[in-house]
């Protein structure tokens, strides 16, 4: 016997809990399966803090689908009563002599100036003088962006499940999916646990997705991060109504970071210098003394009444596109096959968006962005 849906969402991570929940906010009947928990620690969408932000150098179409998905972190928020998206304004830093990681601070505010929103232009020492857990160069180009914040990744997966269930969408954890196939009557999806059909598979497996799409093999690369989280000395100027989230480029590389929130330190995170390709079946959750102290350092420098003792350390998988668009498309040989990937350590505040646009192109509705923007091979 073989169960059958109208969608079967493979990987219930952020993106797939978004999908599971607009399709079923459409009267689809969805099936999600997952091969760990919800939420769990094993693949990209955990770690108590994700950066949302709206500016962003990739140009127009990042960030119109990273308003869209504010938008509805906002209608979420008001569906469930719970507070999933904390206010805190976004700081992003360029050395005064270059572009960083991504652009530069003219391609930044193009895409903010084109969507229509707010910014201001600062110096390192206008942010250091107004938020004094920093500390940045003097001389920094910023662009602060005041409507950006955090989001709670684990428990904005579990929201999207819990209200995708609730509109009748099924979620089945611990059921790690073995293949699929497809062909013009509709998918076969085959679990470990078992069988089932549907007339749409929609692949949202993360850094696993080129298992089961072959087209993202070498586009769509699994790495290795590391997180760290500091007790500041000073604590008030790392709280979230004192301390925007950043991201900056500095002589050490790029970093990014949030404020204290649910655990006893300020977050720090890096793009390591010596990138790590990994199998993430096979990657070391351990974070190493190496990897602590140029984290700490980083902090040391930048947010000084910040790095005091570690509180938490974790690692996290990046999947990465060569040039860091990510990808949301239908499969070049089944048109009732959906997939994404390579969201290139930032996709985790589009998510809302992204199920979204999963859930316009499996039932043929409008989109609210312009999918041809994240179109395998487009980038
Ligand atoms: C350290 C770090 C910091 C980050 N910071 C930010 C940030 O500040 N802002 C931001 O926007 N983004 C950030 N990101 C990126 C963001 O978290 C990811 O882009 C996003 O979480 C990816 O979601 P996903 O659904 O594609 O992957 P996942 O959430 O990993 O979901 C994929 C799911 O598929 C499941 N799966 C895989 N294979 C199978 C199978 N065979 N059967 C069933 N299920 C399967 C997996 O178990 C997993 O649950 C960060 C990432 C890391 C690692």
């Amino acid at each position: 016997m073989t169960d059958r849906y109208d969608v079967v969402v493979l990987g219930v991570g952020a993106i797939g809990s978004a999908a599971t929940y607009h399709l079923s906010l459409r009267g689809r009947e969805v099936l999600g399966l997952e091969r760990y928990g919800i939420p769990h620690t094993m693949g990209s969408s955990h770690g108590i803090s994700r950066l949302h932000s709206l500016s962003s150098s990739r140009g127009g179409e990042y960030v119109r689908i990273a308003r869209r998905a504010y938008e509805l972190w906002e209608a979420l928020s008001a569906a469930t009563g719970e507070q999933l998206f904390h206010h805190t304004g976004h700081v992003r830093a360029w050395p005064a002599d270059g572009d960083g990681h991504r652009g530069g601070i003219e391609d930044a505010i193009d895409g903010l100036e084109e969507n229509g929103l707010e910014y201001e232009r600062l110096t390192g020492a206008a942010v250091n003088d107004r938020w004094p857990g920093y500390s940045l160069p003097a001389d920094h180009e910023v662009c602060y962006q005041p409507d950006s914040g955090f989001l709670d990744p684990e428990f904005t997966v579990s929201t999207h499940v819990r209200q995708a269930a609730r509109h009748g969408a099924e979620v089945r954890a611990h059921e790690r999916v073995v293949d699929w196939r497809a062909d013009d009557d509709g998918v076969r999806v085959r679990t470990e646990k078992g069988a089932y059909e549907a007339d749409e598979l929609v692949v949202t497996a993360g850094a696993w997705a080129a298992t089961f799409v072959e087209e993202l093999a070498g586009v769509a690369v699994p790495e290795r991060r590391v997180m760290a989280w500091l007790q500041p000395t000073d604590p008030d100027r790392f709280l979230p109504e004192n301390f925007p989230t950043f991201s900056v480029d500095v002589a050490e590389g790029y970093h990014y970071g949030a404020p204290t929130y649910r655990v006893p330190g300020f977050k720090v995170g890096n793009r390591p210098r010596i990138r790590e390709t990994i199998d993430p079946d096979e990657m070391s959750r351990e974070v190493t003394a190496a990897e602590e102290e140029l984290l700490r350092r980083f902090a040391g420098r930048y947010f000084p009444a910040g790095a005091g003792p570690t509180a938490r350390l974790a690692a996290c998988i990046v999947t990465m596109t060569p040039d860091e668009r990510f990808v949301v498309d239908r499969h070049p040989d089944h048109d009732n096959v959906t997939f994404t990937g390579g969201f290139s350590g930032s996709g985790f505040h589009v998510s809302s968006a992204v199920g979204e646009l999963l859930a316009d192109l499996t039932t043929g509705e409008e989109p609210a962005v312009d999918p041809a923007a994240f179109a395998l091979g487009d980038g």
